[in-house]
């Protein structure tokens, strides 16, 4: 391991609930909720407002309209989203060549790599001068952690949040994660949390204590030699640039061939959070679910399943699993068994389960006024569905402004832009010929993530301030965007 903190982790703070506050002037400050608005939707993010309620990633969203009823709900604007993270994303491959995006708005850089920083105090200006050039071209805050290991630079931007900087000094690692719960480290999820704490075992400290040995009896070998190694801060994995990975999977070879139908269930859930674990381990998310099965013949049987989207939710994938099963008879007995994941995708967790609900937000409409009670039982219109809470349109008269709900042949708006004040509300007929949709208007003036909002503007700034950034920064850099009239 380095003896530097030059391993960097950046996560925008509540990425797309900041980026819906700072569009829209009136919701600053406000409990912001963006999801899903179906009856299956869940929360993809939710503001640090109506976090204070309880409202977090991936639950579903009548739970949060049930906790914070008055929050802004909100159609997740992807394209918007993904045009702003690449801006974030271009700002950090001017640090490094080594850039690991793990979602929209995370990401470990090699700050070493890049040459740009070789201790702690190189590493921590750094930092600090990456938080303000990403402010400056995109208006938004973001985190970052700064260790020797990939897993404390998360866990060091994790304690950071929000709008903060957080350096774990190489030494200082092991009294830091000591107290810290298990949860805290990676592939520690509910399940094996709950696990370890039946075995007396809740914090990082405790794994250290109960030893190796004990901890690959309660898990397994892989795992649990892998979950000893991290809480002694031992964590070698490189920063890496490119995705070779193509697939995960897990196999088991059974000595005694297994014939009872339901051991074979069991055996195919077990190997499937097995394989969720290591997806998870590498940041990956899947859309193939495949089974293989090797009969007391010695026949091999694969069976595959694709879903809508990646995913790296172990009860998705359990279950896909699981009707794969189903197809395959096992009567004569089973020596092998396998369970894998291809369809590989960079990004996991939110801004998946957002596009997932998103997407069948749309489908299912009717979309609901984010002030309104549950929706009473209304067939959606096509009309209807045009206007997604949250998405942006424009007035022939009143101008650019974004749809705060729509139903029962009405749509209401809010005439407001990033640099306007909190703006009026009118409601107009769906089918109004002068209302249209729009694209997104920058956050920053004269910044480039408008999506070709506003003419002329930025262009230039998309060119010119991050992808010649020099590695020493003797330029100001992003700082240019906010100096312009
Ligand atoms: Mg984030």
């Amino acid at each position: 391991m380095r003896t530097a903190p030059t391993i960097l982790h950046l996560d925008m703070d509540a990425f797309f609930a900041s980026v819906e506050q700072a569009s829209k002037p009136s919701l600053r400050g406000k409990a912001v909720v963006v999801g899903g608005l179906g009856p299956r939707g869940v929360v993809a993010t939710a503001s640090y407002e109506a976090r204070v309620f309880g409202v977090h990633s991936a639950m579903p969203m009548g739970q949060a309209r049930r906790l914070v009823p008055n929050a802004a709900y909100l159609v997740p604007r992807f394209t918007f989203y993904r045009s702003i993270s690449e801006r974030v994303m271009e700002l950090l491959r001017a640090l490094s060549p080594l850039v690991e995006p793990l979602s929209l708005d995370e990401a470990f850089v090699d700050l070493e790599a890049g040459g740009v920083a070789w201790d702690e105090r190189s590493a921590r200006l750094a930092g600090v001068k990456l938080r303000a050039d990403i402010r400056a071209v995109t208006g938004l805050t973001g985190s970052v952690g700064l260790a020797a290991s990939k897993m404390l630079a998360k866990i060091a931007s994790e304690e950071a949040k929000p709008d903060g900087l957080v350096v774990i000094e190489p030494g200082s690692e092991r009294a830091m994660l000591g107290p810290l719960s298990v949860r805290i480290l990676p592939g520690v999820g509910p399940a094996t949390g709950d696990h370890l704490r039946r075995a007396g075992i809740t914090t990082v400290e405790e794994i250290v204590e109960a030893g190796e040995d004990e901890l690959v009896r309660l898990l397994g070998k892989a795992h649990g030699h892998g979950l000893y190694a991290m809480a002694l801060a031992r964590d070698d994995r490189p920063v890496v640039a490119e995705r070779e990975t193509k697939s995960v999977s897990v196999e088991d070879t059974y000595d005694v061939d297994i014939h009872d139908r339901t051991r074979v269930g069991l055996e195919v859930q077990r190997l499937a959070e097995r394989c969720v674990r290591r997806l998870r381990g590498a940041g990956l998310s899947g859309r193939t679910i495949v089974l293989k099965v090797r009969r007391y013949d010695f026949s091999t049987l694969t069976r595959s399943e694709t879903l809508r989207g990646p995913t790296d939710d172990p009860a998705v994938i359990r279950e896909a699993a699981g009707r794969l099963l189903d197809s395959v008879d096992t009567t004569g007995g089973v020596r092998l068994l396998g369970v894998g994941v291809s369809g590989l995708a960079d990004y996991t967790q939110e801004d998946l389960f957002a596009q997932a609900a998103g997407e069948r937000a749309v489908a299912e409409g009717p979309v609901e006024e984010h002030t309104a009670a549950p929706a009473e039982e209304q067939p959606a219109s096509l009309a209807e569905r045009r206007w997604p809470a949250g998405h942006d349109v424009r007035h022939a008269e009143f101008g650019h402004g974004w749809v705060q709900g729509s139903g029962l042949g009405r749509v209401t708006v809010r005439f407001e832009t990033p640099s306007s004040e909190p703006g009026r509300v009118r409601t107009f007929r769906v089918d109004d010929p002068d209302l249209e949709a729009a694209d997104p208007l920058p956050l920053v003036l004269g910044g480039p993530e408008g999506g070709g909002g506003v003419p002329g503007a930025g262009s230039q700034a998309v060119s010119s301030v991050p992808a010649s950034l020099p590695k020493s920064w003797s330029g100001s850099g992003g700082g240019a965007a906010t100096s312009r009239p």
